[in-house]
């Protein structure tokens, strides 16, 4: 794990990049950050979370970082002992977790953890849509304030551009740099359910309502119907090994 502060004193907030490690938007947002000519009002931290697996290329050595929460400092598998540094050094800060996937849709916010200040931290992003994943549990972000973005299909010079340009944004909402920013109102797609599968190519389109009988996935001629209505969130042919991906509802847009 890399970690450096930018600024002097205690950081009231956590830049962190490469919960898996092959995700660098958020590195290259860093490098940009520092590269550019803000000035910082109040210290923040940057972590690079698995500086090994990014090094290697890799998503993670043993297992996924971001499953991986509590942790564990004594355990074998290099992301469970990671877990626990992790925990330690985002405790206090509130967070922005920068990854990119290989479901469309982009850019958008995650929350998990349910909590009210986490949703509220998703207007500061400038994005129009926020997933609550909290149905899932789980993430990095789940015991801190904190939101995760989905900046861009892999791992592109897209995805890079949109973690510095929601960096930036979130900086100034926050009132950590000066520089003109709109506070938005997210749609709000709360996860309720997962749609398991191995080896089905994903048909419709996430985000856009999938009516009840509709089919969203087909697989060798066989199909995949929705029982009922549901909007598809990180869905995708192949993102997952055993899911398509998840089924979500529209809910009231996150409150000021
Ligand atoms: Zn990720």
């Amino acid at each position: 794990m890399h970690v450096e502060t930018l600024g002097d004193g205690r950081p009231e907030y956590t830049i962190l990049a490469c919960v898996h490690g092959d995700e660098t938007c958020g590195w290259h947002a860093l490098n940009r950050l520092k590269a550019g000519d803000v000035t910082l009002q109040a210290p923040v931290k940057f972590v690079l979370a698995n500086e090994r697996a990014f090094k290697l290329g890799y998503r993670f050595c043993d297992t996924d970082l971001n499953r991986a929460m509590p942790g564990d400092a004594s355990s074998d598998q290099h992301e469970v002992r990671l877990a626990a540094r992790l925990r330690r050094e985002l405790e206090g800060t509130t967070v922005i977790d920068f990854h990119s996937t290989e479901s469309r849709g982009c850019p958008y916010a995650i929350a998990t953890g349910g909590d009210a200040a986490s949703r509220r931290l998703a207007r500061s992003t400038g994005l129009d849509r926020l997933v609550d994943m909290s149905y899932v549990g789980g993430g990095v972000t789940e015991h801190v304030t904190g939101i995760a973005i989905e900046c861009g299909y892999y791992d592109d010079e897209g995805a890079a551009s949109s973690a510095h340009r929601i960096l930036l944004h979130f900086l100034a909402a926050e009132g950590l740099i000066d520089r003109p920013y709109v506070r938005s109102t997210p749609t709000v797609y709360e996860v309720f359910g997962d749609a398991s599968g191995r080896g089905f190519e994903f048909v419709a389109e996430n985000f856009r309502r999938v009516e009840a009988g509709e089919v969203f996935a087909t697989k060798n001629g066989s199909v995949r119907r929705a029982d009922e209505a549901f909007y598809p969130v990180l869905m995708s042919t192949y993102g997952y090994e055993e899911r398509i991906g998840f089924m979500a509802q529209r809910a009231a847009p996150v409150a000021e």
